[in-house]
């Protein structure tokens, strides 16, 4: 089998949304039957994004094996269904520092190390890697950043090489680029598209399709016009309007023949893609019957992209209820007010705690889980949002009144959640957390039990600090936490949860379920914290009504 490689680029602005495009060629190939991998390629020089602050970078997605990875990973795995790995994103600092230690070890002894050939043959020895260990009959590779930056001319050079490698047969080139419009004259204009694809010749890249971005549909004589400069087939220049869901966008790719292209290019046979749940599934999500206003309390509220796996998994979780979610994104910082925290809180249909790391904000967000729990206002806490709800249990309800994580107060005799065992001898910062998957053992007659229907599972993690069974375990229990799922040597606790009888829906998780959810396969813990969300509206509703 000739493995056949796809390169995705990125022209003229950044966050052009390169990675939902990858991720659609990935789901319209695997639809075909194709073997599939989809591996990006970060020219930053951290080693990952795991030490960056979201703002920086939105999300960082945790993949089974655990690697800290760019968000772009989350869109490929929801998009292909399948998990995906280290491998799957290479960073220049990764790069870099691999070759700077085999110069130690003497791998070169005698030679110049120098960008070409030793960091380009590094980079295309990854690509190969990812290919081989995934088996892919077809590796979508997305190089991050944008054509024309300092950064990735490394990985442009090395994607050239590439051709020479395998023959050119099995190598396509793809641009994602924009298409501005003035709005004075009310013209599109081409020439950005034409100097980033200038730009992209000069690397020895001539691209074979352009995928374009534009607020209006382009007219047949504007892509007359940039076939003939950029050299590229008229057919082969594909439109990528805005749409209101990502999950809308294969189809659009898909009516206008882009795998068509590619197939041809790549000289595989022509196949039909097998689309008919996809497309149930955009119909769902865009024809709700219901809706539902979901509270998300965190630092970074700012940048979508901070939480995206979570709005995400509620999307799917909606689209199988058909309900649509609305988020409603709350700052933690400016929740000092507890009385109006608490009127803000009744009036969403649910809570979720999100993930986060440091002390800032925390007292909001405790405040928050109060009133949910008071009000009975469904919550879900994910990792920091376990361990907010575990402190807030403990001040308020068992009176432990200085309860807190010695993550917030390194010095307290109260940390009821504390460092993990082993944690305190890490002194690196980077990739030193419980990351990747470990195993949850569930007791029965729980709601966590009802909700996953099994025993045994695995979950993503990505935390420092833990409630562990040393920490007052007896305590919360005697006053009513039950603590529904542990580690398999049952010292740590995986989820929390109010029983069903005094609250309807209360559970915090020290993993990332978020992490799991699929567009056709929502996760169970989002499916019922949304059955929950829609009963409490409903309940509303009525009240309103009445
Ligand atoms: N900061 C907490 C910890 O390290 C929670 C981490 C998280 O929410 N991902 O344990």
């Amino acid at each position: 089998m000739e493995r056949k490689y796809i390169f995705v680029t990125g022209g003229v602005v950044s966050s052009l949304g390169k990675g939902i495009i990858a991720s659609s060629l990935g789901l319209l190939l695997k639809k075909r039957n194709f073997r599939v991998t989809i591996q990006k390629l970060d020219p930053y020089l951290n080693i990952d994004p795991g030490t960056m602050n979201p703002y920086q970078h939105g999300e960082v997605y945790v993949t089974a094996d655990g690697a800290e990875t760019d968000l772009d990973l989350g869109h490929y795995e929801r998009f292909i269904d399948s998990n995906l790995a280290k491998i799957n994103n290479v960073t220049a600092g990764q790069i870099y520092s691999d070759v700077l230690s085999k110069e130690r070890q003497g791998n070169y002894l005698g030679r110049t190390v120098q960008m070409v050939p030793h960091v380009s043959d590094l980079i295309k020895e990854r690509i190969f890697q990812a290919a081989k260990e995934t088996n892919a009959e077809i590796t979508i590779v997305e190089v991050g950043g944008t054509v024309g930056d300092i950064e990735s001319l490394i990985f442009l050079e090395s994607i050239r090489q590439i051709r020479k490698n395998v023959e050119s047969i099995n190598v396509a080139y793809l641009h994602v680029t924009l298409i501005p419009g003035l709005k004075v004259i009310n013209e599109l204009k081409t020439k950005p598209t034409q100097h980033s694809v200038e730009m992209l010749r000069s690397k020895g890249i001539r691209p074979d399709i352009l995928v374009c971005r534009a607020e209006k549909a382009l007219s047949l004589s504007l892509k007359e016009k940039l076939a003939l400069f950029t050299d590229v087939d008229l057919n082969s220049i594909i439109e990528s309007p805005d749409v209101k869901h990502i999950y809308e966008i294969p189809l659009s790719l898909e009516k206008q023949g882009l795998i068509q292209r590619i197939l041809q290019r790549l000289a595989l046979e022509q196949r039909t893609p097998e689309l008919k749940a996809w497309q149930e599934f955009v119909h769902r999500i865009k024809n709700p019957q219901d809706k539902v206003k979901v509270g998300i309390i965190g630092k970074y509220t700012k940048l979508e992209d901070s939480y995206i796996s979570i709005t995400e998994a509620l999307k799917h979780a909606g689209a199988h209820l058909q309900t649509e979610v609305e988020v409603e994104f709350i700052l933690s910082d400016k929740l000092s007010d507890s009385a109006q925290l608490a009127k803000q809180v009744k009036e969403l249909s649910s809570l979720i705690i999100p993930g986060g790391f440091g002390d800032r904000g925390i007292e909001g967000k405790i405040s928050a889980i109060k009133a949910a729990r008071e009000n009975k206002i469904p919550f879900l806490g994910i990792c920091l949002g376990m361990q907010c709800a575990v402190i807030e249990f403990a001040r308020n309800v068992v009176g432990i009144t200085q309860a807190t994580s010695s993550e917030f107060d390194e010095s307290s005799s109260h940390a009821i959640i504390d460092l993990l065992p082993g944690q305190e001898r890490s002194t690196l910062k980077g990739g030193t957390m419980r990351l990747g998957n470990y195993s949850c053992q569930v007791q029965k007659e729980t709601q966590a039990y009802s909700l996953y229907q099994k025993e045994v599972f695995s979950e993503r993690h990505r935390h420092r600090y833990e409630f562990a069974k040393s920490n007052y375990f007896d305590l919360l229990k005697e006053k009513g936490l039950l603590i529904s799922g542990l580690s398999p040597d049952g010292q740590l606790a995986e989820i929390i949860e109010l029983s069903k009888e005094k609250h309807p829906f209360f559970i915090g998780v020290q993993f990332h379920p978020e992490y799991k959810s699929r567009p056709q396969s929502p996760h169970p813990l989002f499916l019922g914290f949304l059955r929950a969300s829609l009963e409490q509206s409903r309940a509303v509703q009525k009240l309103k009504n009445f």
